[in-house]
């Protein structure tokens, strides 16, 4: 940097705005030449424990350092450290996008860098946050009463969710008593949830003092879904056993293997019961932005609360999850408490979205969402999860019609369940597929994860970048044939 820079911006004060815009041109060009070829690097860093982190000095700088020097330790530091979810190759977990215009309504958050606690603290976050979140209630033909809030994550949006449903027990008091209450009227609180329901559930209930007794984690069918006659069984059981069931969890893409729960039968039970039913569609729920996949969504009208993840597989840079209530009041009032120092002479007339969650400072985070839908368009939304759908479809049925690999799951959305298993392997297919994964991941064109499906070691490949096209699609399945082969000739 230029001594003049420094002078420019004064002892005191920001980065000069001279300053700022040709570091902000700079940086502008290298995410630009990033997403344009992101292969240039390997999808999974090789980086070891501990080595960027001996790479940096261990205390802060005493004086300021200028840009070039920073970009410079971006590159050649922080970057091999970098696993880059934003590649067209990556194929694990489940995928995810920082579009080009999400992106830049992040710059826009930064920079206006608004505290959204109140309407008053910034009028257009919480506005752009409710009209954002009634386009996406739209586009996935949602009913009108949902109505949404912004969170950073799903395990946020479940936890403020099981809260609610806490809060609607008649009597319990937790709010008010704590747990105390609820001890000492030998009530012990039973929440429900398939066995391939996401740990985000199990970890509301550690944190909200349910526990992980209070849990009772019901059989799937053979494809993975939640049996509702053993929720019902269940329930039946508790209520003998002196639990308290007041909330079951329904999945709609559960992780492993993106699974459909019965949300129609499993709603028969929840009203029959009066257990509140919250959905978690965090992955699942983008494909039913497409007409031909909005199946998956009957019976989610009767639910109480559903949590969707634009930033999952909406192309919105994380964070950005949406939790609907159809029971927005019962939720401001397991959260909501205003003291003098917040108090606005405004609150009858508008939302101040602090009231709806433990948290009161928030970031501005619909604006990235805005750009997102504006840009692509409800048809370009659908035409792209479209495509990601068909290419999952299509590496299923190289898988189905490869002798040497076979599909553990049904394909309802974008991720394939599968394994290598040859006719002529005498090695025990969990290590083989153990073996598989480590090989192609090590390669590092493409990376895929695992999960474990009845007792089997499952590979996962899961499509969701925006960026994956079909040559992408094709590269992971010549490495898993060009690594299973590798393995073959060693053990021969
Ligand atoms: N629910 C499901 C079905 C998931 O697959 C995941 C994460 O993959 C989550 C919830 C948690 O998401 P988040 O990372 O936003 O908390």
């Amino acid at each position: 940097m230029k001594a003049t820079d420094r002078e420019a911006a004064g002892a005191l004060g920001d980065m000069s705005a001279e300053e700022f815009r040709r570091y902000g041109h700079r940086v502008v060009d290298w995410i630009a030449d990033y997403l344009s070829n992101p292969q240039r690097y390997p999808v999974v860093s090789r980086a070891r424990p501990g080595e960027i982190k001996n790479a940096l000095p261990a205390a802060a700088p005493a004086t300021g350092e200028s840009m070039d020097q920073i970009l410079s330790d971006l590159e050649n530091i922080i970057v091999p450290g970098v696993t880059h979810w934003n590649h067209p190759c990556f194929f694990a977990y489940f995928s995810i996008s920082g579009s080009g215009p999400g992106i830049l309504g992040e710059m826009f958050a930064a920079a206006f860098n608004v505290n959204a606690m109140l309407w008053r603290t910034s009028p257009s976050a919480t506005e752009l946050e409710e009209v954002t979140l009634n386009w996406l209630r739209q586009l996935m033909g949602l009913p009108e009463d949902f109505e949404g809030v912004i969170y950073d994550t799903a395990s946020i949006s479940t936890l403020c969710a099981i809260a609610a449903a806490r809060e609607a027990v008649p009597g319990l008091r937790v709010r008010e008593e704590g747990l105390n209450n609820v001890e000492s009227a030998n009530k012990r609180l039973r929440l429900y949830c398939s066995e391939h329901t996401h740990s985000s559930i199990d970890k509301a209930a550690i944190t909200l003092g349910i526990g992980q007794a209070g849990i009772r984690k019901v059989a799937t069918d053979t494809d993975f879904r939640m049996d509702p006659a053993a929720l019902a069984l269940a329930v039946e059981e508790d209520r003998r056993q002196g639990w308290l069931p007041f909330c079951a969890v329904a999945t709609l893409g559960t992780t492993s293997t993106t699974s459909i729960d019965p949300v129609p039968e499993i709603a028969d039970v929840c009203e029959r019961e009066k257990l509140w039913l919250h959905v978690d569609a965090a992955y699942g729920g983008s494909a039913a932005i497409v007409p031909e996949m909005k199946w998956m969504l009957k019976g989610v009208e009767r639910a109480d609360s559903l949590v969707m993840n634009p930033h999952k597989w909406l192309f919105v840079p994380v964070d950005l999850s949406v939790l609907y209530c159809r029971r927005m009041e019962v939720l401001k009032q397991a959260f909501s408490l205003v003291p003098e120092y917040l108090r606005t002479q405004m609150e009858s007339e508008v939302k101040n979205f602090m009231d709806y969650g433990p948290q009161l400072g928030r970031r501005f985070r619909a604006i990235k969402f805005w750009f997102v839908m504006r840009y692509f368009g409800a048809d370009g939304i659908k035409s792209r999860i479209r495509h990601h759908l068909e290419l999952a479809r299509e590496f299923a049925s190289w898988v189905d019609e490869s002798s040497d690999f076979e599909r553990l799951a049904p394909v309802p959305l974008s991720t394939v369940c599968f394994r290598a298993a040859p006719a002529d392997t005498e090695t025990d297919l969990d290590l083989l597929n153990e073996r598989l994964l480590e090989e192609v991941n090590r390669e590092g064109k493409v990376y895929l994860s695992h999960t474990k499906l009845d007792g089997r070691f499952t590979l996962r490949l899961a499509i969701g970048n925006i960026r994956t096209q079909i040559e992408h699609v094709k590269l992971a399945w010549e490495e898993l044939s060009r690594a299973l082969e590798r393995i073959r000739g060693e053990a021969a």
